[in-house]
């Protein structure tokens, strides 16, 4: 399913720059999500990255979009064009940064 965000969002701006899909805005009071590019972060990481850092939980799965993992990662595809392993595998330019 994609995810839905719901009005006790206090657009605190946090979500949007997370989402590695741009499924993320500004809607006309409160940010939204686009049904059509969310795929519960399937193909770049384990978790709903919106979730995980809303201090307001208040982004659950939008029932109006059910989808299996099958259809999120078809979905991601189609968005990135790529495969899995290709996106979910770090780059080495952004691998740990060593202490000083
Ligand atoms: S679950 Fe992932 S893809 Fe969907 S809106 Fe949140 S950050 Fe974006
Ligand atoms: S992180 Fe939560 S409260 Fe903040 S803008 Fe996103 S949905 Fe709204």
């Amino acid at each position: 399913m994609a995810l839905w965000i719901t009005d006790e969002c206090i657009n605190c701006d946090v979500c949007e720059p997370e989402c590695p899909n741009q499924a993320i805005s500004m809607g006309a009071e409160i940010y939204q999500i686009d049904p059509l590019r969310c795929t519960e972060c399937v193909g770049h990481f384990d978790e709903p990255q919106c979730v995980q850092v809303c201090p307001v939980s208040c982004i659950p799965v939008n029932p109006s979009y059910v989808e299996t993992p099958a259809q999120l990662l078809a979905k991601f595809r189609g968005l990135h064009g790529g495969d899995v392993a290709e996106a979910s595998t770090p780059s080495p330019l952004l691998g740990p940064t060593l202490p000083a």
